[in-house]
């Protein structure tokens, strides 16, 4: 419900009004340009194309539509955005379902703390080893890439420390459920998908964690939590 609101709002607003609501823009052809509000800049690399509804900077490679301006330039989320915007268009937005939001934002919280365990599992050899197949210390650092360890409960028994609930944690599809179980402790029941892997999180349109590619990592040493790489695959996704 919330992209029919948003397909109406790109619908009656101008990506030009919006942006020319807070900068100035000046006519460049069928485009319009400024200089970048978003980082440093003498001479204007920053379009607007009113063909295209769409802005992009060619200094920091910023781009996006109306919404995406509105969250960079007030440093705001999505939702924020959207009122934001919906009431310039005189848009009236649908009640949110606030538990769905709500919901939402539990996972959200599930994914970025468990980026900053994997975050600090990372040692010197897996970065040695990143760094030789072309990436760097800053790629790393600003996709957040980490490793979950070579353990069965590193991740869930760091969560739910954190205080959250297992119902929760099984929804972002991290923890798998055991063949045998027991009913001593619900989170005995589960283990980590992710063992002995570099994980890239992926993220939604909003900058919000969603779910993680796992690749394997062997190391020196023998893995403990995985018999067979080519069962287990090389890849694992949440
Ligand atoms: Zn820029």
């Amino acid at each position: 419900m919330e992209f029919d609101a948003k397909e109406e709002i790109k619908n009656k607003l101008d990506v030009v009004d919006v942006v020319s609501s807070y900068i100035q823009l000046q006519k460049a052809g069928t485009n319009y340009r400024a200089c970048c509000p978003f980082h440093n800049e003498k001479t204007p690399s920053f379009y607007v194309s009113p063909q295209r509804q769409i802005w992009k900077c060619f200094g920091c490679n910023r781009s996006g539509d109306i919404f995406t301006f509105v969250m960079n330039i007030e440093n705001v989320d999505f939702i924020t955005a959207l009122k934001i915007l919906a009431d310039k268009a005189g848009v009236k937005l649908p009640q949110f379902d606030h538990k769905l939001e709500s919901q939402n934002k539990i996972i959200y919280n599930i994914f970025s703390d468990i980026i900053q365990l994997y975050q600090n599992n990372l040692n010197q050899d897996i970065k040695d080893y990143l760094i030789k197949r072309g990436l760097t210390e800053e790629i790393i650092k600003e996709f957040r890439l980490g490793f979950s360890n070579d353990e069965w409960n590193q991740g869930l028994n760091y969560l739910i420390n954190k205080g959250y609930v297992i119902k929760d944690l099984i929804e972002t599809g991290l923890f798998i459920k055991k063949n045998e179980t027991n009913n001593t402790s619900v989170s005995n029941n589960y283990y980590d998908r992710f063992r002995s892997r570099i994980m890239f999180p992926i993220y939604n349109t909003s900058n919000e964690p969603i779910a993680f590619t796992g690749r394997i990592f062997e190391g020196k040493n023998k893995l403990q939590t995985i018999k067979n790489i080519d069962e287990s695959g090389k890849y694992v996704n949440s």
